[in-house]
């Protein structure tokens, strides 16, 4: 177990992966190897540390082109996290491609960091969004997507994985029938690429964006892929130092891409983590981890449906990563707290998937995300928790809880 300590008396069983996963040792030895030997600022120095810095982060850079299956290392563009390369990327888009009356597609089941950029940049820009419908299920209507992109859309913006029910889309599938409509395809991976999502250059989308802190490495670090010919596309969206080739003032050249993309200083220790992360994902073997992982969540699954008084919601043809639940007339937020006195480290609310919820009818959910540094006697024991609390919490007879979201 990399999560280590004790949480009122009990050891931590931690399982909100999908929400931030543990940084294992090769990470944080490669965080304090940044700050006592590298720990300079990039693009700005002719001295060594400096340029070693620089070369630094463009082999992280490279790796990330390399773990992604991108063609070149100009596609990968540092952000701060999915969040922030969402908001890059629908200020780009917006700036360069939507006018007044264009459409944008995104889905019932996404983040809210995968709706409200899209939704802010369409205001601006006169565009409209609208949203693919999720079957009860838990899964895209695919007629319905189908309906909506004779309208062609200029983008589609999906989850390669739900972060509330697991749903694996159907990216191979969806991504050619966007393109024949002639529109876009922007991945949010934030919760995939643990689970084997096939390389960039392959799925073919037009854009990915993902978090290093749910990769195992630190927070505050995360990447925008996009096709090159779409990056050269587009202006930059945040501007300053670092970013620009010539200022004859009031003129402006900005960088080539990637840097274009990047103003200011970068987060250079958050790229040392990423860097060291993607390296420790990869000896510890993709596929074995996603295997590993998806072993866990079927046994989780099976246990949890055996206890009566747990729906677990959703029912994809292929889910990753997490499962949520609804324990009547516990709320998912009862239900979290009593578990924390027990060490048990859940999710609980909508997590940031506001329409998803009101599309289950529900005002929150519990949900449990394994990584592959859990194990089936901890899954043993939540299930048994899960038990005691709810046995108590009937004898008790507490209330519908749903005013806590
Ligand atoms: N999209 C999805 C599907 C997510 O699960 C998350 C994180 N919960 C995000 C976007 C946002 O990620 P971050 O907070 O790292 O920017």
């Amino acid at each position: 177990m990399i999560a280590q300590g004790e949480c009122g008396g009990h050891p931590v069983v931690y399982l909100d992966n999908a929400a931030t996963t543990q940084c294992p040792r090769p990470v944080l030895w490669a965080l304090e190897n940044y700050w006592l030997e590298q720990h300079a600022n990039v693009h700005r120095g002719v001295y060594c540390r400096s340029s070693q810095a620089t070369m630094a982060m463009e082999e992280t850079r490279q790796h990330t082109a390399e773990f992604l299956g991108a063609a070149s290392a100009r596609e990968i563009v540092f952000t701060h996290g999915t969040t922030d390369g969402l908001n890059l990327l629908a200020s780009a888009f917006g700036d360069a491609v939507l006018r007044p009356g264009d459409l944008v597609l995104a889905t019932e089941m996404e983040h809210n960091s995968n709706l409200l950029p899209w939704l802010e940049v369409c205001r601006r820009s006169g565009a409209v969004v609208e949203l693919v419908p999720v079957t009860d299920a838990g899964e895209l209507d695919q007629e319905a997507l189908d309906r909506l992109l004779e309208q062609k859309p200029k983008l589609l913006t999906l989850c390669a994985v739900s972060n509330v029910l697991g749903t694996v889309n159907p990216l191979k599938d969806i991504i050619p029938r966007a393109h024949a409509a002639g529109t876009a395809v922007a991945v949010d991976a934030a919760q995939a690429l643990r689970h084997g999502l096939p390389a960039v250059t392959d799925l073919d989308c037009d854009f990915l964006c993902f978090s290093g802190h749910k990769l195992m490495g630190p927070t505050g670090i995360g990447v925008l892929y996009g096709k090159e010919e779409w990056l050269e596309r587009f202006g930059p969206a945040c501007f300053g130092g670092g970013m620009v080739k010539e200022l004859d003032w009031p003129d402006v050249t900005y960088e080539e891409i990637p840097g274009r993309f990047e103003a200011g200083t970068p987060n250079l220790s958050g790229i040392a983590g990423l860097g060291a992360a993607l390296e420790y994902l990869q000896a510890v073997g993709r596929k074995r981890i996603a295997a590993y992982e998806g072993e866990l969540l079927r046994y989780a699954a099976e246990k949890l449906r055996a206890i009566p008084g747990i729906r677990v919601l959703g029912d994809p043809a292929r889910r990753a990563g997490v499962l949520s639940l609804d324990l009547p007339p516990l709320s998912a937020y009862d239900a979290a707290m009593l578990l924390d006195k027990k060490g048990f480290a859940l999710r609980s609310g909508r997590q940031c998937a506001d329409l998803l919820h009101r599309r289950l009818g529900l005002s929150g959910s519990l949900r449990l995300s394994p990584a592959f540094y859990n194990t089936r006697e901890e899954l043993d024991a939540l299930c048994q928790a899960l038990e005691e609390i709810l046995s108590v919490s009937r004898r008790a007879g507490i209330p519908v809880g749903e005013s806590h979201g």
